[in-house]
């Protein structure tokens, strides 16, 4: 009885799920399709997508006939006229990785397998890598060698005839170049598809007009390219630059004709009638082949002034292709390679508190694992109660998560769409979830703290903070080490950390005596560390390894820092009044300088020494490094970011030269960039120059 109910109650969850991601997927085609103004990300688009192919697998059942996993694109708006195609128009299966490929060239194989008619060697084939321009298919027919209509894809069948703007793309042939075949002859009739694409810089062009127009701007250079052609002035069109690559030239009768009888033949006749054809395909005799094609374009594809969002793989033979057919919904001699999202949907199953080494709270989002940009991401940070507000996250939510600047995986945003009946508020707990004791907001603060010094989980972040890398570099003690000296009370602060026997090393969970000796040696050995790792590794707030080292080198004794006044300390360069109160306060707290005593009479450095200096110099990353900055960048000011590169070591010039090391790049580069690409000279984005500061910071 029991069984029965919890599957009745599984069903009916999964019934809900199928029918929410049903409606959200079409009211997401809708907006792509139609209106050319997506409301969500192509990548969340085909994990939605995803999923609901999933359960639909699972589950059969539940298949319906107007389900998008059975549907090609939309049905076409009503403002043109409406033509049935001469022959379908299909979509691509979508592969995300080599292992898709392989499973979609395994089942291409199996079914060549099951056809007796096919004699010919299937290996001999071989495979047409192609750019997958991501722009809007277009159906052009010809006859005679004159364009007679040019159609949008519409849902497959029936498509928009916009013949009209067609004819203003001058990459488009009006007639074809039919002289050039000698003395082969073309049909009567012939088809040629493709992808009309709008240019990068038109398309920021495009933007930068509507906006001082006040028009709505385009998401991207897709529904722009598709918004264009379905202009009812063919003179915007025309306006517009459009440019189109042809990929498909359907011939009817291929075989008597025998002018064309491979994918690769095909792209080459199509160049020689007058079209153009994306320059980067290749031909490949093998998978690993395939897999390197799409592995370089994943990079490269950054470099090229239009859109690509993956690469289409094809059998090149043609009868292997009419062998093979289609399903419903795709041809099964092709797949479209998709390239890694950086942003996904996944569904909040917790919202945890963590609390860092500063006592600070920060909620962090347990989620159902996802693959964002090649990792698998669980966890992304909430920062603080504002921020969650601010989302107005719930848990069960299902959000979308992004790699911010590559590194950290956060929240961007809620689809309330899919939020279910249940799904739980979280309220910002009033009592530290480590020590128990309450926790304080101090006002006009986004960031709830437990103040407790005693608090388990600060003295774990600070002594973990004092091993670091950065600060005094003491090896082999990570997190779980720190976990176990703090909760048997070895160690109460980072001083009880020189008092450690081997005898007390020797007695924790997989600790051998040589292991022991090993770590009361790298102890020890850390007392010789500088005087700027040390005044890091007190952990200090706002003073990061950099400032630690700008303070040291104006304050060369730990005394002179002490006794500094706050205004004194402002007057360090790159030191602005936040970290210089938060310096003179520390210093002001009896419990540190009592701490600052204790470490000296074990010797650790608190003076700045001719050997520490020389430390201080190699530890900074860009010493010796020049930039030069062009462009608007993201998030960070031009001032902004000379001083980051000036505190790690950098130079900052004005002009690209021979010894410019590395160029930072924003929007709207100007020739600066021209220059360095002519000298060759690294470029470097925000992020990028972010993450090469990262431990700086
Ligand atoms: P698709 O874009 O994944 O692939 C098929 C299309 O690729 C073809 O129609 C053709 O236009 C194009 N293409 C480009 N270069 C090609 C080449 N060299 N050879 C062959 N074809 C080439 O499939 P689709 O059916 O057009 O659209 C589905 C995709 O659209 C989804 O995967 C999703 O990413 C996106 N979409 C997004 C939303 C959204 O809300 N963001 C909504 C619906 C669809």
């Amino acid at each position: 009885m029991l069984i029965e109910k919890v599957m009745e109650l599984m069903n009916s969850e999964i019934k809900q799920r199928v029918q929410e991601l049903r409606q959200l997927l079409q009211q997401a085609s809708y907006a792509y399709y139609v209106l050319d103004s997506p409301i969500m990300e192509d990548a969340v688009y085909d994990q939605l997508y995803r999923e609901l192919q999933q359960l639909e697998t699972q589950y059969p059942e539940l298949v319906t006939s107007d389900s998008p996993t059975q549907r090609v694109g939309e049905k076409p708006a009503n403002q043109f006229t409406s033509v049935r195609h001469n022959i379908p128009l299909y979509s691509l299966e979508n592969g995300f990785n080599i292992d898709e490929l392989k499973s979609w060239d395994q089942r291409w194989r199996r079914t060549v397998e099951t056809l007796s008619t096919i004699s010919h060697s299937i290996d001999a084939a071989g495979y047409v890598c192609e750019l997958k321009i991501d722009g809007s298919a277009l159906a052009l027919t010809y006859e005679n060698g004159i364009l007679k209509r040019g159609a949008t894809r519409g849902d497959g069948v029936t498509g928009e005839d916009i013949t009209q703007n067609v004819r203003t793309i001058r990459s488009i042939p009006l007639r074809l170049n039919v002289e050039a075949l000698h003395s082969s002859s073309l049909p009567e009739r012939i088809e040629v598809r493709g992808e009309a694409f709008l240019p990068l810089d038109v398309f920021k062009q495009i933007n930068q007009e509507r906006q001082k127009a006040g028009e709505s701007l385009f998401a991207n250079p897709r529904n722009a390219a598709a918004g264009t052609l379905r202009q009812l002035d063919s003179r915007i069109v025309a306006q517009r630059r459009l440019d189109f690559f042809a990929y498909t030239l359907h011939i009817p009768g291929w075989d008597d004709a025998s002018i064309a009888n491979t994918q690769w033949e095909a792209l080459e006749l199509l160049q020689k009638l007058g079209f153009r054809v994306n320059p980067n395909h290749k031909l490949c005799s093998s998978l690993d082949e395939v897999a390197e094609y799409y592995k370089h374009w994943d990079t490269e594809r950054l470099n090229l002034p239009y859109m690509t969002d993956g690469v289409v793989v094809k059998l090149n033979s043609f009868r292997l292709q009419e062998q093979l057919g289609f399903t419903q919904k795709f041809p099964r001699w092709a797949i479209a390679l998709k390239y890694a999202a950086e942003e996904a949907p996944t569904r909040v199953e917790n919202i945890a508190v963590n609390v860092g080494r500063t006592g600070a709270l920060t909620p962090l989002a347990e989620m159902r694992p996802v693959l964002l940009a090649g990792t698998t991401v669980s966890r992304a940070t909430l920062h603080n109660s504002d921020r969650i507000a601010q989302l107005d996250i719930r848990i069960g939510d299902t959000v979308i998560v992004r790699k911010a600047g590559e590194i950290i995986p956060e929240v961007v945003r809620v689809l309330p769409e899919l939020r279910p009946t249940d799904a739980k508020s979280f309220v910002m707990p009033t009592h530290c979830p480590v020590c128990g004791q309450p926790v304080v907001r101090e006002k006009g603060e986004a960031v709830t703290r437990c103040v407790n010094a005693s608090c388990p989980a600060i003295l774990k972040g600070a002594i973990e903070h004092w091993v670091s890398r950065d600060a005094l570099d003491i090896r082999g003690i990570g997190e779980k080490l720190v976990h176990q000296l703090v909760d048997k009370e070895f160690v109460r602060s980072v001083a009880d950390l020189y008092d450690l026997t081997e005898e007390q090393l020797c007695g924790l969970d997989r600790m051998g005596k040589k292991l022991a000796q090993k770590l009361v040696e790298a102890i020890a050995q850390s007392k010789n560390q500088p005087w700027s790792r040390v005044l890091y590794g007190l952990g200090i707030r706002h003073v990061g390894n950099v400032n630690a080292q700008l303070l040291t080198q104006k304050f060369p004794t730990v005394e002179k820092l002490a006794e500094a006044s706050q205004i004194n300390i402002e007057t360090v360069y790159g030191i602005g009044e936040e970290i210089a109160q938060s310096v003179y306060q520390w210093f002001r707290i009896d419990a540190n300088k009592s701490l600052i005593s204790r470490l000296q009479t074990y010797g650790l450095q608190f003076a700045t020494t001719e050997e520490g200096l020389k430390v201080d110099n190699a530890n900074r990353k860009l010493v010796g490094s020049t930039f030069v900055i062009t462009g608007t960048l993201p998030t960070l000011k031009r001032d902004e970011v000379k001083a980051l590169i000036q505190k790690a070591g950098g130079k900052v010039t004005n002009s690209i030269s021979k010894k410019t090391d590395y160029l930072v790049v924003g929007e709207d580069a100007g020739s600066k960039l021209a220059k360095a690409k002519e000298l060759g000279i690294n470029q470097v984005s925000e992020a990028q120059l972010l993450e090469l500061l990262a431990t700086e910071l």
